[in-house]
């Protein structure tokens, strides 16, 4: 499990954090919502200490990991952002590879196994020997998918990751994340698709401004909000 308690972050005099508690346990995803600027990725980049938090706590299976070195923290939690961020010079399955050879010690042939197999996974195996640019905009998410499994990591976070596909595309990538739900991936995924997080999360958090508005199951959330605030939300984005 991924526990983050009371987290605080300013940036200089904006309160970007002002407390935000979340909890997420192994094998249940939890989607975030809220309007823009309400700190949701600020969040996820805080839980995996891209940025350290000024007061709270991090902890993990219920252990402090504030005192760690963070990169520690950041193998064990992959991540998928709204741009892919792939290597253009590099094949597909050289993308994959790469990060697995150089912090796992896998063997050129075993990164090369390794690449294949998470392509198999995200259908993209006949994929593995072009480069990135050739291939479409949902595709080339799922390559940064299959390369962020490919480090075995505990839990995933995604942020945005459809926000900056073509409609058409959305779908694919959507139903990959969904079957990683089903398949007991521990996620949180920042997400505008409010079907996604409606179907497929154990919980939802709703921020605004910095705090948790409130938290729940979709039903409670998107059946029976309590705060005006996410009713007023819903009502624009429903
Ligand atoms: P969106 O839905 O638009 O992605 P968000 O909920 O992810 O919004 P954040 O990106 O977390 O929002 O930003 C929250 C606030 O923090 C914004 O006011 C933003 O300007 C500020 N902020 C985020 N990152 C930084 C940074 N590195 N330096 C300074 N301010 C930042
Ligand atoms: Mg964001």
């Amino acid at each position: 499990s991924l526990t983050g308690r009371d987290l605080h972050l300013s940036f200089g005099d904006n309160q970007v954090l002002r407390g935000v508690d979340i909890q997420v346990d192994a094998g249940t995803t939890t989607t975030v919502i809220g309007p823009s600027g309400s700190g949701k990725s600020t969040l996820l980049r805080v839980l995996n200490r891209l940025h350290e938090p000024q007061s709270g706590d991090i902890l993990i299976d219920g252990r402090s990991v504030l005192k760690d070195n963070p990169d520690e923290l950041r193998r064990r939690i992959g991540m998928v952002f709204q741009q892919f961020n792939l290597f253009p010079h590099m094949t597909v399955a050289d993308n994959i590879a790469l990060a697995p050879r150089k912090l796992r010690g896998l063997s050129k042939d075993e990164a090369r196994e390794l690449a294949l197999a998470q392509l198999n996974t995200v259908g993209l195996v006949d994929k593995a020997d072009v480069r990135p640019s050739t291939l479409s905009g949902g595709q080339q998410q799922r390559v940064a998918i299959a390369r962020a499994l490919a480090m075995a990591p505990q839990i995933m976070f995604f942020d945005e990751a459809t926000s900056a596909l073509d409609p058409e595309l959305v779908k694919g990538v959507l139903a990959l994340m969904t079957e990683l739900s089903r398949e007991g991936m521990t996620m949180v995924v920042v997400t505008h698709e409010m079907g996604y997080a409606r179907g497929v999360s154990d919980n939802v958090l709703f921020m605004d401004e910095g705090v948790v508005v409130e938290t729940g199951t979709p039903d409670q959330l998107f059946e029976d909000p309590e705060s005006e605030r996410l009713r007023a939300f819903l009502s624009e984005v429903l």
